[in-house]
C-alpha cells in the first residue's frame, strides 16, 4: 500500500482534480488523503468567526461563496450543470449549524472543528465521485470514524492503537483497491468531530501510512520539493534533495511550511520514507525524507508569522521568577497558548506565542494571578539553522530585533514585522 496526499493548492480547481486523477493513473493499493480545496478552510474559519460574533449574515455569505466555488468545479468536471446530492447534503448541514448553533466561548474549539471539517468532507466527496466517473473505482472513507483522536478540539492527536481496527474495518472486504479519505479530521471518543491542527492533512496521511504499514508516503505539492526557505520571503531559496527525519522535525517545528510537525513520528516509527513531489510533473524526483539522509549542508531559514511577544513579571518583584514558572505555564496551557520561544531574566519572562483568539483572556488571567504583562504585537519569529556571518548581518541585528537566541549553529530571532 502507498499513501498519497494532495493539499488544498493541488486540488484548487477542476484542472487540479483532473491532474490528481492523472497522477493516480492505474495505481492500485493506494490510499489517497485529500485536503479541502484551495482556500476553503480559511473561508470556513470566517464562517466560524461569523457565528462567534453573532453575524449570521456574514457566515451565510461565506457559505454561499463556498457553494458557488465548489459548484463551478463540479460543473467543469462533469462538463455541464451537475448536482452531487451528497455535496448538497453537506452544505445543508453546514448551513443549519451556522444558523442554529448558539455560540458559547467554552465550546469555541468544538464549534470550530464542526464547521471547518466540511471542507475535507466536500472535497473528498467530489474527488471520489469524479474518480468513479473517470472509471477509477474507489471507496470513500469517513475519517471521522477511522481516526480516533483524543478529546481535544482544534489540535487533536490521533490514538494509533484505537484507530487501527477502525480503519481496517472501514477498508474490509473492499473490491476497490483505491481509497479516498479526508485529511485534517478525526473523531473524538464522545463522537464529536475533531481536527488535527491547520495543515494537519500531512499528519493524517502519515497516520494512515503507519496504520497500514505503507511502503511510502508521497505529498504532492505546488513546489518541486523541500526548499531551504520560503521563496516568497527569501529570494535565493534552493531545493534540498534528501533530509533525515530529525532535521525535518526541527524545520517543521520552527514553522517551515513543508510539512506538519506531527507528520514525522508516525513515519519514523515504521521507517516509512516520505516523498515531497511536484504535482505538476510526476517525473521530477522531489525531496525524500528518511532515516539515513545526511544532515543538510545549506542554511535553512524559517519564518513564523503572526506572533505576539508577552513579557511577564511578578508584581511583587520576586527575584526568583523560576518559582512562578509552573503557575505561568499552566495558565498558558489552559488558554491554549503555545510558547514558540522562551527567554528569561531574573525578573522577566518573555514568551513568543502564536496570535490566537484567547490571548486577551490569558493576559487577564495572568494579571489576576499577580503578574504584570506587557504585550508587543505584530511580531515574527525567524529561525536560521546553519547561519553564516552574512545571514547574521542581514537578519540578526537592527532595531526591529527584540530577542535573539543563538547556539553555535542556530539563531532564533523575535522581531517586529516591517
Ligand atoms: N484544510 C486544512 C488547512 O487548510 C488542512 C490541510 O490543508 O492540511 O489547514
Ligand atoms: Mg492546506
Amino acid at each position: 500500500m502507498k499513501v498519497y496526499k494532495f493539499g488544498g493548492a493541488s486540488v484548487r480547481n477542476a484542472d487540479g482534480v483532473r491532474n490528481l486523477h492523472k497522477i493516480i493513473g492505474g495505481e492500485q493499493h493506494l490510499f489517497v488523503i485529500v485536503s479541502a480545496m484551495g482556500k476553503t478552510t480559511n473561508a470556513l474559519e470566517k464562517v466560524f468567526e461569523g457565528v462567534r460574533q453573532g453575524d449570521r449574515i456574514a457566515a451565510q455569505e461565506h457559505i454561499d461563496g463556498l457553494k458557488r466555488y465548489h459548484a463551478e468545479i463540479i460543473d467543469d468536471l462533469w462538463h455541464g450543470p451537475t448536482h452531487l446530492p451528497r455535496v448538497d447534503a453537506f452544505f445543508d448541514e453546514l448551513e443549519r449549524i451556522a444558523a442554529e448553533t448558539a455560540y458559547r466561548s467554552e465550546d469555541a474549539e468544538l464549534l470550530y472543528d464542526t464547521i471547518v471539517a466540511f471542507g475535507e468532507l466536500v472535497s473528498t466527496t467530489i474527488i471520489s465521485e469524479y474518480l468513479r466517473f473517470a472509471e477509477t473505482p474507489n471507496r470513500w472513507i469517513d475519517m471521522r470514524c477511522c481516526l480516533r483522536t483524543e478529546l481535544r478540539h482544534k489540535d487533536a492527536a490521533v490514538d494509533l492503537e484505537a484507530s487501527a481496527p477502525l480503519l481496517r474495518q472501514a477498508m474490509a472486504d473492499a473490491r476497490e483497491t483505491v481509497f479516498v479519505g479526508q485529511g485534517f479530521i478525526g473523531g473524538a471518543p464522545d463522537g464529536t468531530t475533531t481536527t488535527l491542527g491547520r495543515e494537519g492533512s500531512d499528519y493524517s496521511a502519515a497516520v494512515v501510512a503507519n496504520l497500514l504499514d505503507a511502503e511510502s508516503m508521497s505529498v504532492w505539492k505546488d513546489v518541486d520539493g523541500v526548499l531551504n526557505a520560503d521563496p516568497k520571503i527569501f529570494p535565493d531559496a534552493v531545493q534540498i534533495a534528501e533530509l533525515n527525519y530529525l532535521d525535518t522535525i526541527e524545520l517543521a517545528y520552527s514553522g517551515a511550511q513543508i510539512i506538519h510537525p506531527k507528520t514525522i513520528k508516525p513515519l519514523q516509527n515504521k521507517h516509512i520514507p516520505l516523498y515531497v513531489r511536484p504535482f505538476g510533473d510526476k517525473r521530477k524526483p522531489g525531496t525524500v525524507i528518511r532515516d539515513m539522509s545526511a544532515p543538510v549542508q545549506v542554511p535553512i531559514l524559517i519564518l513564523k508569522k503572526n506572533q505576539v511577544l508577552l513579557t511577564v513579571r511578578s508584581r511583587d518583584f520576586s527575584f526568583v521568577l523560576e518559582e512562578k514558572f509552573s503557575a505561568i505555564f499552566s495558565l498558558l496551557e489552559r488558554y491554549r497558548l503555545k510558547a514558540n520561544l522562551i527567554h528569561n531574566s531574573a525578573v522577566n519572562l518573555s514568551l513568543c506565542v502564536d496570535d490566537t483568539w484567547h490571548i486577551g483572556e490569558a493576559i487577564e488571567a495572568l494579571r489576576a494571578a499577580g503578574f504584570d504583562v506587557m504585550k508587543a504585537e505584530r511580531m515574527e519569529l525567524l529561525t536560521i539553522r546553519g547561519y553564516t556571518p552574512e545571514l547574521w548581518e542581514r537578519y540578526a541585528v537592527g532595531p526591529q530585533v527584540f530577542i535573539r537566541q543563538s547556539t553555535q549553529t542556530t539563531v532564533r530571532i523575535v522581531r517586529k514585522r516591517n
